[in-house]
């Protein structure tokens, strides 16, 4: 599967005034004080292109601070006729979308909360026809590819062709230190799904703590995405909303200045790097049989007896070994049905689900390779 957006390249709409590209400012804003000042002290580090804001909040709980509303659209035209920054703000519904547009906001993004909804998704399309303003998509709440790849083509169908993908994290029961998992895999597929689309990675809300911002920022650019979104507030520790993550413009400055940035020459190491990267994936779904039977699975050949017919030629052993393997790598998992006898069926586990684009191309390849050489498939 490939997606087929119709996309400008990233330096068409926005050029970075530094390395990495940086888009950064409060989680929310509150005051015209708190949002110009904080502006102020973004743009003297030099390093941010563009100032966010939210103004309308998707809070989780009613009775939160749910945004300054439509007021804040004066204050960060204010900020940007101070600071020169370009702004960009979050939009939920058509009418945020005609507001800010009215208001001359530059850039627009969806939020994780509105990006799970392909209603409130429609709705900001529908309001974005016929507008040329760059838009940005964050990944949805839980951890759905389709969703976010959904979102994406509804806006780019709207005829947004400046579009770019936020990854801020996946909320998940399995907690490992971050506000929202990265699950950088699910990021990494969309980037082989459309290698086009630029990815910006926001580490404020896959830490939601200020201490990991630098380690995550780092990571993201060591996968190759094209900037960050990074929370920062003039003074973090009574900020309204997001205050554990936010930082302030000094301590932003600093956290850019210790970012090593992807060198354009691959070195030597580098290869070492990756080649052992490749090696624990290999090792995972390497091997005269694995592919085949996660291949099997997907297409729902999910028991024992199912699989052994569709793979004749792999022997008994071989074949519970290779179901085990699999399990142990969490790429399948057994579910047992309490029947009599029990009926066991495999199926892929979400992380299983993540090969599934590296296993379609590996077909189309087989499916050309085929056709080139006319052999006949051994299976
Ligand atoms: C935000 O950027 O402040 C925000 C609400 O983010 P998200 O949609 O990623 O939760
Ligand atoms: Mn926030």
């Amino acid at each position: 599967m490939k997606l087929n957006l119709n996309i400008q390249p990233l330096n068409t709409w926005i050029q970075a005034k530094h390395e990495p590209l940086l888009i950064a400012g409060p989680c929310s804003a509150e005051t015209e004080d708190q949002l110009v000042a904080t502006a102020h002290l973004l743009a003297a580090t030099g390093k941010v292109t563009a100032l966010r804001a939210g103004i309308w909040k998707p809070r989780t709980r009613p009775g939160e601070f749910e945004g300054i509303g439509s007021i804040g659209l004066e204050w960060l035209k204010r900020a940007k006729e101070e600071t020169g920054l370009p702004t960009t703000v979050e939009v939920a519904t058509g009418k945020h979308v005609e507001e800010a547009l009215k208001a001359g906001v530059d850039i627009l993004w969806v939020g994780a909360r509105s990006t799970v909804n392909p209603f409130t998704v429609q709705e900001i399309a529908d309001a974005l026809k016929g507008v040329d303003v760059p838009v940005m998509v964050k990944n949805p709440v839980n951890p759905d590819l389709s969703l976010w790849i959904g979102a994406l083509e509804r806006i780019n169908n709207a005829g947004i062709t400046k579009l770019a993908a936020i990854h801020r994290g996946f909320s998940s029961f399995e907690k490992t230190g971050f506000r929202n998992e990265p699950m950088w895999d699910i990021a990494i597929n969309l980037k082989t799904l459309a290698p086009e689309l630029p990815i910006i990675c926001d580490p404020s809300h896959i830490t939601g703590n200020r201490a990991l911002i630098g380690y995550v920022s780092q990571k993201a650019l060591d996968l190759d995405m094209q900037g960050l979104m990074i929370e920062s507030h003039i003074d973090p520790s009574v900020a309204w909303t997001d205050a554990a993550q936010q930082v302030t413009p000094g301590a932003l400055s600093e956290i850019i200045d210790h970012l090593v940035l992807r060198k354009p020459e691959i070195k030597d190491i580098d290869v070492k790097d990756a080649l052992s990267e490749l090696r624990a994936k290999i090792d995972k779904i390497g091997g005269k049989w694995k592919i085949l039977i996660i291949y099997a699975v997907s297409k729902n050949v999910n028991r024992f007896s199912s699989l052994k017919r569709a793979l004749p030629l792999i022997s008994k052993q071989m074949l519970v070994n290779q179901l085990r393997e699999l399990e142990e790598d969490g790429i399948l998992e057994r579910i047992i049905y309490p029947e009599i006898p029990p009926r066991v069926e495999y199926k892929l586990t979400v992380h299983g689900l993540t090969l599934m684009p590296v296993i379609g191309i590996l077909q189309e390849w087989g499916i050309s390779d085929l056709k080139l050489t006319r052999k006949t498939p051994l299976v």
